[in-house]
């Protein structure tokens, strides 16, 4: 008898190459988040020795089990169910067998070796059989070999970080961004983080909550890049005599996503992410959205535009990023918006990027960025 982590994924809608790359990445991401071994068999993987706590956190799992694995006969299943269900047998209301047979050269189908079983529980323990809500479940499957376990845990679902490639995510400080870009990992991304900064030096962003927000969302990517860029460019430009009618936060926003895409290009990240959520807050109306993601050509995501602030922070408070991003920040937005305009005016926004010499800005912002090694 060996104890082993049985790691079921969901592999319906993949066919062909896709289901390798899916089944690849996933066996690696999982070797490296537990540091254990993976043996993948069709449609499932066991995972030999390793942290299986670190499961929860690997997005493409279905569910997983600590299972032990049995020597394929009726004997050996049986000796073992009951050896198990007297050791978990204090005070159970009932139990429930199920029976998941795929090896057909196993001699009883999988409605006889339930009953089988379950009758020898029965009479051993004097349990009564519930197969809705029973106090014990006992899961037996019988494949390429046999596995029994008693709990299901549930994983994150999802594609596994890296089969759907690169992004660049803008993180601010605050509650949205993380989960944004928590969001685009759920769907097989690689996440990179870029973050504007109203420090002097890049390197003063590593005393902040940033590096703690990274450190959290690093439990489901271990490996990224975090990119730093000054904001104090931008700022001077703000500071001259110019009327910008309510328009620097699109300004900005759109001064923040043209060095992103240059940035992102460069890197072979395929689209910019951000933590927009429709109506959110007044930059981020529907004309002020249109104006930002007009400004490049990139794929702009926004994978909360349709979130309540609410439901937003519940997911922040499950990744555990909420408590960091909620410790005050000294960001660049609050700086920059004083009493910003819902409905921003396109020809005046080409009009205010020539006279602060946009493209010129966003060439020397870019080469100022540098690379944080957490
Ligand atoms: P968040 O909680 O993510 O800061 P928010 O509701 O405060 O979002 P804004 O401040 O308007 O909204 O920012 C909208 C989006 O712009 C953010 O979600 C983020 O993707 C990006 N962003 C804002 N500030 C920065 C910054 N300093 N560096 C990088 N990206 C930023
Ligand atoms: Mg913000």
């Amino acid at each position: 008898m060996k104890k082993v982590t049985l790691i079921h994924y969901g592999e319906l809608s993949l066919k062909g190459r896709n289901r390798d790359l899916f089944e690849i990445r996933l066996k690696d991401n999982i070797e490296a988040a537990t540091g254990g071994r993976v043996k993948r068999f069709r449609g499932r993987f066991v995972l030999n020795g390793g942290n299986p706590d670190k499961l929860e956190d690997i997005f493409g799992i279905s569910w997983f089990a600590e299972a032990l694995i049995v020597d394929k006969d009726l004997d050996s299943i049986s000796r073992v169910t009951l050896d198990e269900v007297g050791k978990r047998n204090q005070s159970l209301p009932s139990f429930g067998i199920y029976v998941k047979r795929s090896d057909k050269a196993f001699p009883y189908d999988s409605v006889e070796t339930a009953k089988i079983i379950g009758n020898q529980v029965v009479t051993q323990y004097g349990l009564k059989v519930d197969l809705k809500n029973p106090g014990l479940s006992v899961f037996i499957e019988i494949a390429d070999e046999v596995y029994i376990y008693f709990r299901k845990y549930q994983g994150l679902k999802g594609l596994p970080v890296g089969v759907s490639g690169k992004v660049l995510s803008l993180l601010s400080g605050g509650i949205d961004s993380p989960v944004a870009s928590y969001l685009m990992m759920k769907r097989g991304c690689t996440v990179h983080y870029l973050h504007f900064h109203v420090f002097s030096e890049n390197e003063y962003v590593k005393n902040t909550k940033m590096a703690q927000i990274l450190s959290r969302l690093g439990k489901f990517q271990k490996e990224y890049t975090l990119y730093l860029a000054p904001y104090y460019l931008f700022e001077t430009e703000m500071l001259r005599e110019i009327n910008t009618k309510g328009h620097e936060l699109v300004l900005f926003r759109r001064f923040m996503v043209k060095v992103a895409e240059r940035l992102a290009i460069k890197n072979g990240c395929k689209a910019l992410v951000t933590g927009d959520s429709l109506g959110q807050v007044a930059s981020q109306t529907l004309d002020n959205i249109a104006e930002v993601s007009s400004a490049v050509t990139l794929p702009l995501f926004q994978p909360l535009i349709s979130y309540d602030k609410q439901e937003i922070v519940d997911l922040a408070k499950k990744i555990g990023t909420y408590e960091d991003s909620i410790v005050s920040y000294k960001d660049c937005c609050s700086i920059v918006s004083s009493n910003p305009r819902t409905r921003a005016n396109r020809r005046y926004i080409k009009e205010l990027e020539e006279q602060i010499d946009i493209d010129n800005l966003v060439d020397k912002t870019h080469d100022l960025i540098s690379v944080y090694k957490p």
